[in-house]
Order: structure tokens, then sequence, then C-alpha cells
């Protein structure tokens, strides 16, 4: 079968023929229908994440199941399914409770998950080591459902998390309006009523913003940006930000612009650090630094998506056109989210 891998540090990724994996006992193997491709996988081939190459890439898939290894029951052949990426231990207290992202065992665990150290989803097919990792995906279709896994999962763990901050008088920033961004806005519009400001370096991206029901769009990369966002925040300044890109200058913007008694969440993994004085970030600001999602999150992702409340926005590509993908996004071409399709 044909498969997208990473294969070292500084290296592109290649597009090879490996063999059709045969799922063992306990495992399940999934035939991919899309795999989105994450400005994360970015960082991993620029900088790599400690895990040895090579490995397909991937880590947010969704498809049908192919075959059950011995030993798996309650999933048939054909299930439309949604891989959970975070693979932890699956016993301790987090695992237990589904947020195998926050796995106690992380650090003796070989890999973060397939796509991420074990062989992920940019291919025919895709090995998950336990059915607990699998959601069952209803009637949405793979392709467009394959970033609700992460691009939708991740804001959504870091919305929810800010819920009892968001109420209906409430501001809320969100910046970097690419695949986990504009899915951002539109989980704000359907479970909150806070007022949006969407900031991005891109107009496109601001344009896509807008038409996902953000209520003020603006160019972060202005010299005016702080003071424009204060302007339209008023006296209690931004109540949550949540920063989809996490660069220095994404990071100061947050400390800038919240008030106090506010939340700032830093997702994008871009190298920024917060800086902290007296009352800078202001007094009485949660700062979280939220990781992916739980699986109970996924499962809620879906229902969303199931209800029509939220959508993804996608560009499909073939398994071959993956190094070309990979540099549309580097160079900010992708509108939404890049799936790649078998
Ligand atoms: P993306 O490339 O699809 O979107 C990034 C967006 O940010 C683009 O629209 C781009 O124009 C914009 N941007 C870039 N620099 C900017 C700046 N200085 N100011 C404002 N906007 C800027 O990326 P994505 O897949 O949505 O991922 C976003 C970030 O989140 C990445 O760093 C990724 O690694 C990280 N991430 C983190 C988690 C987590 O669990 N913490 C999960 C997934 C992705
Ligand atoms: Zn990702
Ligand atoms: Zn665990």
């Amino acid at each position: 079968m044909k498969a997208v891998r990473y294969i070292e540090t500084g290296r592109p990724p290649e597009v090879v023929d490996i063999p059709t994996p045969a799922p063992g006992p306990g495992q399940i193997l999934v035939k991919i229908g899309g795999a989105g491709v994450c400005h994360s996988d970015l960082h991993v081939l620029d900088h790599g994440i400690g895990m040895p190459g090579p490995f397909t890439l991937g880590h947010e898939n969704a498809g049908w199941i192919s075959a059950l290894g011995a030993g798996v029951t309650g999933w048939k052949e054909g299930d439309p399914v949604a891989v959970y990426g975070p693979w932890g231990c699956g016993s301790c207290h987090h695992c237990q409770t589904s947020a195998e992202n926050y796995c106690e065992n992380h650090a003796s665990i070989p890999t973060f998950g397939g796509g991420l150290g074990s062989d992920g989803g940019m291919a025919d097919y895709m090995i998950v080591p336990s059915p607990r990792l699998l959601v069952p995906l209803g009637t949405l279709d793979p392709v467009k459902a394959a970033p609700l896994s992460d691009a939708a999962l991740t804001p959504y763990h870091a919305i929810k998390a800010a819920l009892p901050l968001l109420t209906p008088e409430a501001t809320v920033l969100v910046l970097g309006i690419g695949g986990l961004g504009h899915m951002a806005v539109q989980i704000l519009k359907a479970m909150t009523s806070a007022r949006i400001i969407a900031g991005d370096i891109d107009e496109t991206k601001l344009e896509h913003a807008r038409e996902l029901g953000a209520d003020h769009v603006f160019n972060s990369g202005s010299n005016q940006a702080a003071d424009h966002v204060r302007d339209l925040a008023g006296p209690r300044g931004i109540t949550v930000a949540l920063d989809f890109v996490g660069a220095q200058s994404t990071i100061d913007l947050c400390t800038q612009v919240v008030g106090r008694g506010s939340r700032i969440a830093v997702v994008g993994l871009a190298g920024g650090t917060l800086h902290y004085a007296a009352n800078s970030p202001p007094y009485g600001t949660d700062v979280s630094i939220p990781y992916w999602g739980s699986r109970k999150e996924l499962m809620e992702v879906i229902a969303l998506a199931a209800n029509g409340r939220i959508s993804a926005t996608v560009e499909a590509f073939p398994l071959d056109q993956a190094v070309d993908v990979y540099q549309r996004l580097r160079e900010g071409r992708i509108r939404g989210r890049a799936v790649l399709k078998p």
C-alpha cells in the first residue's frame, strides 16, 4: 500500500510503498477514508518529536473497520470510525476517564499515537492498537470527519474548559484561523454567545473567519493590533484568548489584551514564551496549555458535527500529493484543513 512517511528530522516526507499490515491480537485494521494534514506535522518534520523514524504520518484519521484482530468484539467490518489520536496507557487515572491526552505514563510509552511515533493514517490502511481508541462516526463522511479528531477536538477541549468565563457579555479572541482556528470559531458560535474577535496575518483567513460568523476580524500583524483589540473589547478587556499560533508575537498580544480575571489558552506550538511580571498578564488570569482532548470530548465533537452545528472546511488531495500539500500548508495556502484521501 502507499504511505506518507516521516523519515528523519529535517527531511521532507516520502511517499513510498509498504506492505499492508495485518491486525494482531486485540488490534483493528482501519481502511482510511481521510487523514487530516495538521501543522504539528511540520513541527515533527522540522524538529522531530523524540520518536525515531521512519513511521507513517497522519494523526487525524477516519475511515471504516477493515479487519478485527483475534479477540476484538463489539465492532464489525465496514463500521465507520474516527480514530482517537492521543494513545495513552489505557489504565492510569486520566486514561480511565478517557483523557488519554493526559496519560500519567506518557513518558514511558514509546509513541504519542498513530502518525506521532507509530504508523498513522496517511496510507490506505492503519493499525489501531485497541478498540478503545475508536469512536463511531455514524452517518458522517470520513473525509469531512477526519479533522474532527484533532482540528476540532483540540479547540473544543480548550473552549470547554473556558466555558464558565464565556458568558454572553464576554469577548473571546481567536488567533490563527487555520485548521484549528476555523473550527474554534464555529465551536464558539455553537456553544456560547460570547462576542468573537478573530486575528490572523492572512486576509483570506480573516475573510474565512468572517464567513464563519466572527463578529470582528483584524490583521494581528499590524503595529496597532493590541490597541485595536483593546478598543473593540472595551474596559473589561478580552475575557478568553485562544492562541492557535503560539508565536512570541501572538502570546504577547494575548498578554496585552486580556483583562483581569481572564484566561489565556496557548494551543499553538510555534515556540513563543509567556513572560510573567506583576499584573502582566493581569491579576486573576488563568493560563492554560491544553493538549488535544479526551475521547469523551471527541464523541461530543462528532455529535456537534452530526447535528450540523460545525463543519470542517476541507480541501481533499490524493496521497501522492502529500509533499506538495505540506508545502502549501507551510506557505499558508490551505483554507480550513487539507485532508489526504487514499
Ligand atoms: P494552520 O497552519 O492550519 O493554521 C495556522 C494559522 O495561523 C494560519 O491561518 C496562519 O495564517 C496563522 N498565523 C501564522 N502566524 C501567525 C501570526 N504570527 N499571527 C496570527 N496568525 C498567524 O495550523 P493548525 O493545524 O491549525 O495548527 C495551529 C497550531 O496548533 C500549530 O502550531 C500546531 O502545531 C498546534 N497544535 C497544537 C495542538 C495541541 O494539542 N496543543 C494540537 C494540534 C495543533
Ligand atoms: Zn495535530
Ligand atoms: Zn494512561
